[in-house]
């Protein structure tokens, strides 16, 4: 998705989760190279309040860049087929005894079958 403001990118999100309210998460990340913090996630729920304009760091208070705004549905999703990556790059490091695995088990989320 090409990056925009972030109400342009809650409405977008709200239209995939397909209600007028949205369950989720902003991503973005801290710029500030003084700055200790790297991502910044904020889980939001945009039932009654006002759209956020804009997300702070909060460790140095500068204005942080956006990555994404994911539904809770999404969330979940993008979280399981980590899940299922992380197992299999175990798996394959288990079997193989080795302690480096290739790049391309970063794509497979397949289950064992
Ligand atoms: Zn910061």
């Amino acid at each position: 998705m090409k990056k925009q403001d972030l109400s342009q990118m809650i409405q977008a999100a709200r239209v995939r989760q397909g209600l007028h309210y949205l369950c989720g998460y902003i991503d973005a990340y801290c710029d500030n190279a003084q700055c200790t913090a790297r991502e910044i996630r904020v889980r939001i729920k945009t039932y009654v309040a006002t759209d956020p304009v804009k997300v702070l760091c909060p460790l140095c208070g500068k204005l942080a860049k956006l990555n994404s705004v994911e539904t809770l549905r999404e969330h979940v999703k993008d979280t399981e087929r980590k899940a299922r990556v992380d197992v299999n790059v175990q798996r394959y490091l288990a079997r193989t005894g080795r302690a480096y695995f290739p790049a391309s088990l970063l794509f497979n989320d397949t289950l064992p079958g």
